[in-house]
């Protein structure tokens, strides 16, 4: 079997790897998820059967055990602190 983004020139073989879905109002991560794995460009391709399982681990509909959470960060390119009146709220300051 090939791969379909490769146009036939990568080769696709089965592997368990990792669902991420990074982007959910609740983000999650699914571990050791079997999916069809292209050796060329790393693109996954998941069975109609794993979505529906991943869709119910999801909405909670299956029992599974959480490994760890995650942190989600909101980046902030600035140092926290640098100008302390920069985000000076207080009204009688003004
Ligand atoms: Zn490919």
């Amino acid at each position: 079997m090939n791969c379909y983004y490769c146009h036939g020139i990568g080769t696709v073989e089965k592997q368990q790897t990792r669902f991420c879905a990074c982007d959910a109002p609740q983000p999650f991560i699914v571990e050791n998820v079997p999916a069809l794995v292209c050796i060329q460009c790393g693109d996954k391709t998941f069975s109609g059967e794993v979505v529906s399982a991943l869709e119910k681990i999801k909405d909670g509909k299956t029992q599974v055990s959480s490994l760890r959470t995650i942190r989600v960060f909101d980046f902030v390119s600035e140092p926290v602190g640098r100008h302390g009146t920069a985000h000076n709220t207080n009204p009688s300051g003004v």
